[in-house]
């Protein structure tokens, strides 16, 4: 029992009085929770999400999935990653799941980075990039947008070194809206080392009604592009916590030996199926949506303001710092809830028409009171 009695071990006398922290999590700013939508008088436009209520189909597969909560879910998924499969024109062995597709990045990451490794990635863009990267012990590699709010992707090629392990693409970004050309993309993957992973991050894909990139034809000729893609935006499952991610057999087993065990609920698999079962009846609802992100667009800009044109489901306003905060309290005050960026701008959620007149109307107003 000696191995048990501190005071007479050297190692122990000098062992620090508090626990140790990874200085990578200490040294990360604290999280700001955004104020609450606790009234139905609020608009909560600040993540992106559907403003839809579940569908009925999906909501019966909820309930029965919910009486057999007592036992773990399939931890391997199969069930879902066939249907993913068959969805995408891929194999299972093709598909990777986690909750949410964050946490399939953070698989991604533990799967190809070591400490010091390098991600590159555009800036702005999502913020959970930096986030996973940094509490890796990797290193975050941010390019600057283009002036007009896409990706630099040249730029992004100068950027790569011997230690970058992988490249996270966004496309349509957040949150800027703005996506990445197929040429564009074709070049840069020819320029990019083909042990370099690369993630196609589609979170908003299903949104985009102008020429979309085919991200699975480039993973079919490009084994080092990873898909990634979610059922939390287009198919309104953001509390549920599903993503996917499509990659190489190889990659794609990587991804799923990463995978915290059990890691999807079996609800959210049971829900993600329903979701895909019903993608034509969702369809109409993403229609909607891109068609009053298109329509607030072009009211925005009438208004004089400089929006990007946008194949998700918000809407970007560029600003100074102190145009944010106006941007910001004139929101907040119209009980309209948003998300800002410091030195960047606003992002603005598209939902229903009512709430989106309900944002015209502040920015008539601020665009006036400016005028
Ligand atoms: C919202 C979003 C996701 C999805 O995150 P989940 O973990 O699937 O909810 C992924 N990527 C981007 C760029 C996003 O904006």
């Amino acid at each position: 029992m000696q191995m048990f009695e501190g005071s007479h071990d050297p190692h122990m006398s000098t062992a620090p009085s508090t626990p140790r922290l990874r200085s990578a999590v200490t040294s990360l700013a604290p999280y700001v929770a955004g104020r609450r939508a606790t009234s139905a008088g609020i608009a909560p436009l600040a993540s992106n999400e559907s403003h839809f209520p579940p569908l009925p189909s999906v909501l019966a597969q909820v309930a029965a999935s919910a009486g057999r909560i007592n036992r773990y879910p399939d931890s391997a998924a199969v069930e879902l990653r066939e249907r993913i499969a068959a969805h995408v024109g891929v194999t299972a062995d093709e598909v990777a799941v986690g909750p949410g597709s964050v946490g399939v990045l953070q698989q991604i990451i533990e799967s190809v980075c070591d400490a010091g490794d390098e991600v590159v990635f555009a800036w702005r863009s999502f913020e959970a990039y930096p986030l996973l990267v940094t509490l890796a012990g990797a290193t975050p590699v941010p390019v600057p947008l283009t002036a007009d709010e896409g990706h630099d992707l040249p730029a992004m090629v100068a950027a790569i070194t011997d230690r970058t392990r992988l490249v996270l693409l966004c496309t349509p970004n957040n949150p800027t809206g703005v996506t990445i050309a197929g040429a564009d993309l074709d070049r840069f993957l020819a320029a990019v080392p083909s042990d370099v992973l690369v993630v196609i991050d589609e979170a908003y894909l299903e949104y985009a009604t102008g020429e979309r990139l085919d991200a699975i034809a480039r993973y079919r000729t490009h084994p080092n592009v990873c898909v990634l893609r979610t059922f939390s935006k287009a198919y309104g499952l953001a509390g549920l916590r599903v993503g996917y991610g499509i990659a190489t057999p190889a990659v794609a087993a990587a991804l799923r030996r990463t995978g915290v065990p059990f890691g999807v609920s079996s609800i959210a698999q049971a829900a993600a199926i329903a979701s895909l079962d019903a993608a034509d009846e969702l369809a109409g609802r993403v229609a909607a949506v891109a068609a009053e992100r298109d329509r607030v667009t072009l009211a925005l800009r009438a208004l004089g303001y400089a929006v990007p044109r946008s194949q998700a489901n918000f809407v970007w306003l560029r600003t100074t710092d102190a145009g944010r905060e106006q941007l910001l309290s004139a929101f907040d005050a119209a009980d309209i809830l948003v998300r800002g960026y410091a030195g960047d701008g606003v992002r603005v959620t598209i939902a229903d028409a009512a709430s989106n007149d309900r944002v015209i109307r502040v920015l008539a107003g601020l665009a006036q009171a400016a005028a």
